[in-house]
């Protein structure tokens, strides 16, 4: 069976749920072959095995963590040339997206992003993408070369399947661009205590119904009621009340969780092209004629100060 490549995306030897995630889909094309770069990348094994990887490749050098991404683009073309790949899988990070981008060049091969499922093909993997601010759904598969391809997170199922994950060292060899933008300082955003916006698997946004930055109180109140992330409409974040790093949509972040809950948004077709392809829409508005509700599961057409709050009230009660 052929092999499929897997970048890991982890801290410190955590593995983050996209990854598990790739696993997933990569099972449906090959045997995953895992690549964990930095430190800790020994120390993702076990998970990594857990979910599926035949063999898991590690490097670590402080390259990885003084350079921007060249190292990690060096180290990944050392695995594709190691393995010869039927496919190389990347999450849909910013900083993956850039090292998927630049393997592809690299490699002389096509690459797609943001899928949203990935199939076996006759002529290789089949993604799907959701294109033109969701108002398509398109099926495309790399023509040339070996495809490179990153996924949204929430995209597929993790699933446990143990295999080998046996722990191989990578040899790599740093190429003369590798050391040409260094890191000069991290600054840790400060932590909300919630999961990260773009994994999260539920997203509750609030929007210019909101009303001021002192009511996203209540959307947060839902949010931590449900283990949820915070969102925001550009409205609301143009307006202050919620930062830009939570603003969903084309000029913010793409989400695809299982469930989004939008309380106090109209559903621009802006603010639809971050969030369309969630499993699930709930949305709450007091104008049944909002545009949101042509998208929605669920629509509850309602003032958002009288439902958010027994929304919570009903899920602490479970
Ligand atoms: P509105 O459209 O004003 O809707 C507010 C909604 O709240 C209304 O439907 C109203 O009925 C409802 N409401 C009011 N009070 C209550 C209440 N008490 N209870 C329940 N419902 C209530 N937008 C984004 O979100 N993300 C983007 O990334 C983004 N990028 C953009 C890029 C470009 C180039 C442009 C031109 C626009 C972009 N926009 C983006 C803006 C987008 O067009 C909309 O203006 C924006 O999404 C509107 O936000 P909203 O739904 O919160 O506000």
């Amino acid at each position: 069976m052929a092999e499929v490549l897997v970048y890991v995306d982890h801290v410190d030897g955590a593995v983050r749920k996209p990854t598990l995630e790739l696993l997933t889909l990569a099972r449906r094309i090959g045997e995953p072959v895992a690549v964990a770069l930095g430190n800790g990348a020994a120390d993702t094994a076990a998970a990594l095995a857990e979910h599926g990887a035949v063999k898991v490749l590690t490097a670590d050098a402080p390259e990885f963590a003084d350079y921007l991404v060249v190292p990690k683009v060096d180290a990944l073309q050392a695995a594709y040339d190691a393995v010869s790949p039927a496919a190389v899988l990347l999450p849909s990070s910013a900083e993956a997206k850039e090292i998927a981008a630049r393997l592809a060049l690299r490699i002389g091969s096509g690459i797609i992003t943001d899928a949203v499922d990935l199939e076996a093909g006759d002529e290789g993997p089949v993604a799907t993408q959701s294109a033109f601010a969701a108002s398509y759904t398109t099926k495309s598969r790399v023509s040339k070369g070996t495809p490179v391809i990153t996924v949204k997170p929430n995209s597929a199922a993790v699933e446990a399947a143990p295999a080998a994950g046996a722990v191989e060292a990578l040899n790599v060899s740093f190429s003369e661009k590798a050391t040409g933008t260094k890191v000069l300082s991290r600054t840790p955003r400060e932590s909300t205590g919630r999961p990260e916006l773009t994994e999260a698997a539920i997203v509750v946004s609030g929007g210019r119904g909101v009303n001021g930055a002192e009511n996203f109180a209540i959307i947060e109140a839902l949010a931590d009621s449900l283990g949820a992330a915070v969102g925001a409409s550009r409205a609301a974040v143009d307006a202050g009340w919620y930062p830009h790093a939570s603003q969903v949509g084309q000029t913010g972040k793409s989400v695809s969780p299982q469930l989004y809950i939008a309380s106090g948004i109209s559903g621009a077709i802006q603010h639809r092209a971050g969030m369309q392809t969630s499993k699930t829409i709930v949305a709450i508005n007091k104008d049944a004629e909002a545009p949101i509700f042509d998208l929605v599961d669920y629509g509850v057409v309602g003032d958002l100060f009288a439902v958010v709050p027994q929304l919570t009230d009903e899920v602490k009660t479970r």
